[in-house]
């Protein structure tokens, strides 16, 4: 059960309508979508941290990543390789940082499975 679906169970009832991302993914809602796959949608996060901020979901709707291996590891991989394409897309040689949040106490605020894509200028360690 992932971090989310453990707290409130509020990740399976998000689907489709109420989920954004999922409204995305239909194209309901507007985004920059810069790179898909039968399996995965990838666009500009609408409130940037670095020059290079992308958004890479899976179509299905799951709340975590760790949902989505549970659910189809296939898809993972699909989304990992989603995200060495934006990273050369992009022209992210020297580096980029992947991130995927996972409940609330580590910042997720949309619960559909994501990962994000930052890069174009240096990172620092430890994260906030
Ligand atoms: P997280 O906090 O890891 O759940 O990330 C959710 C991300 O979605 C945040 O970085 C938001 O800026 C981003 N976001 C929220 N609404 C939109 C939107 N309509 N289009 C693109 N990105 C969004």
């Amino acid at each position: 059960m992932s971090a989310e679906s453990a707290e409130s169970g509020a990740g399976a009832a998000q689907a489709g309508a109420d989920c954004l991302f999922c409204r995305i993914v239909a194209g309901e809602i507007p985004a920059t979508v810069v790179h898909e796959t039968p399996n995965t949608v990838a666009f500009r996060d609408v409130d940037p941290q670095a020059p290079t901020h992308v958004l890479i979901v899976p179509r299905r709707h799951v709340p975590t990543v760790v949902d989505l291996v549970d659910a189809s590891p296939g898809e993972l991989a699909e989304l990992v390789r989603a995200v060495g394409d934006v990273a050369r897309m992009e022209g992210l040689d020297r580096g980029y940082r992947t991130v995927f949040n996972t409940g609330r106490e580590a910042h997720q605020s949309v619960f559909h499975a994501h990962v994000h894509v930052l890069g174009g200028r240096s990172m620092t360690w430890p994260p906030g």
